[in-house]
């Protein structure tokens, strides 16, 4: 049920506020011909969505992590990105994912989605672990512009915008 409360900073119904945007494959992947339907594909679940871990043969090693982003007014906006990560590093996260050690998998990739507004595709992140039932969440990046996008509340209109258009 939507609510016809409306955002008085930008007309919206506040219910399009807290949104999850999620990424179906990593951008490398989706730039192949076969995409996740490659020979040698290797994925977590049934078919990429859903899938966690992914290992596409000769495009690379991806894992799923959250990227929030605080908006003004208290809101939140959450991609559900891939990061590029070391093939050791892909091995070291499926040994751990459904164990209690889960909780200090520290992951340094590299994001492999480009993200409205920013881009910032390539740029290196390092992943951790927040909830035990959640795929980790990005942290902090050597990159000052990445950085900014996970620590900095952004003004919500222009990112809500961005990411309806889409
Ligand atoms: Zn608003």
């Amino acid at each position: 049920m939507s609510s016809d409360i409306v955002c008085a900073s930008c007309g919206r119904s506040v219910d399009a506020h807290n949104q999850h945007y999620r990424f179906t494959l990593p951008d490398p992947v989706l730039d192949t011909p076969e995409r996740e339907h490659a020979e040698g594909t290797w994925m977590s679940d049934a078919d990429a969505n859903r899938s966690v871990l992914l290992q596409v043969p000769n495009v690379g090693p991806f894992v799923r992590a959250l990227l929030p982003v605080k908006l003004t007014g208290g809101f939140a906006l959450t991609f559900g990105v891939w990061l590029a990560v070391h093939p050791e590093d892909l091995q070291r996260a499926a040994r751990v994912w459904h164990q209690p050690e889960y909780s200090d998998l520290v992951l340094d990739g590299w994001l492999a989605n480009a993200l409205p507004v920013w881009g910032l595709l390539a740029c290196p992140v390092r992943a951790v672990v927040r909830v035990m039932e959640h795929t980790p969440y990005c942290s902090e990046s050597a990159n000052a512009k990445m950085n900014s996008v996970l620590t900095d509340e952004l003004p919500h209109d222009l990112i809500l915008s961005a990411v309806t258009t889409r």
